[in-house]
């Protein structure tokens, strides 16, 4: 039944975030390419997430997609779609967090930046405490950076009540451009089923996020 794994692991989770390991990283053996729990994880790439262990996921049950802030990318539907129709997975999680560097920055600042303007520099580098250098070159790719909307916070700030909620308007958003992609069903016998979650890199919880909701803002 659809849900039936998100549900094992976010009982998994409540045990990683009490200090139990259940990720084993042993070599298991001889495995089938079609993850065996048939969930795809969509998380950021942030280095406190270790998706295995917050997740209590074995070798071999799921698909592990990431990118800079667990964005719903092009090259992420691509993987998704593909883990869905060839590889037979149903459940897809996705997974934000808080203290996401997404938080930090707009894109037209970051490119700002790296074309050398200098007051985007000194911006940049005071946010992350790192000489920014910019490249003084215009570039056509990527073609977005996928920041988070709304007002951007210090660099790793401690969570608050404007942090969480943008990180739900991105979580829904993310959830809706899967839901709603002509190539990925949501009905029918074949219908693939989409939860979305904060995870708390201060507690190690993860948080769901309701859906449908409200996305975004620019007040
Ligand atoms: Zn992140």
């Amino acid at each position: 039944m659809a849900n039936s794994m998100t549900e094992r692991y976010l009982d998994n989770n409540k045990q990683y975030a009490s200090g139990q390991a259940l990720h084993k990283p042993v070599y298991p053996g001889k495995q089938p390419i079609q993850p065996s729990n048939r969930v795809a994880v969509l998380a950021c790439m942030d280095a406190r997430l270790d998706v295995e262990d917050l997740l209590g996921l074995q070798t071999g049950d799921a698909h592990i997609i990431r990118n800079a802030g667990g964005v719903v990318s092009d090259d992420a539907i691509r993987c998704l779609v593909i883990s869905h129709h060839l590889l037979n997975t149903n459940e897809i999680i996705l997974v934000h967090h808080t203290r996401c560097g997404m938080l930090a920055f707009t894109d037209d600042l970051l490119k700002a930046g790296l074309e050398g303007d200098a007051t985007a520099e000194k911006l940049l580098g005071q946010a992350t405490g790192r000489a920014f250098m910019g490249c003084k070159k215009s570039s056509a790719t990527p073609s977005a950076f996928h920041a988070f909307r709304g007002q951007i916070e210090p660099l790793d700030a401690p969570r608050d009540a404007k942090s969480t909620e943008r990180l739900a308007w991105a979580v829904r958003r993310g959830m809706s451009s899967i839901l709603n992609h002509p190539w990925i069903p949501t009905a029918g016998s074949d219908a693939v089923t989409v939860r979305g979650f904060v995870y708390d890199v201060d507690t190690g919880k993860l948080e769901e996020v309701s859906y449908p909701g409200p996305m975004g803002s620019i007040g």
